[in-house]
């Protein structure tokens, strides 16, 4: 498969493109992809796990 070395790097298809801007876009995106989703999920299980405790114990106090 011949590579488009004329590509924007955010239109981007190829996960192991050479390119150096590509590689730097894809290295930025995954690393906030995961952050936020790391973020995210940890901030709505605290607040939907103590939720969810709080009604599924109610003679915990
Ligand atoms: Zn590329």
């Amino acid at each position: 498969m011949a590579r488009n070395d004329d590509h924007h790097y955010a239109d981007c298809q190829d996960p192991d493109c050479p390119r150096f801007p590509c590689r730097v876009y894809k290295e930025g995106w995954q690393a906030g992809y995961w952050r936020g989703w790391s973020d995210g999920e940890t901030a709505g299980f605290a607040a939907g796990y103590s939720a969810g405790a709080a009604s599924a114990a109610p003679a915990a106090s």
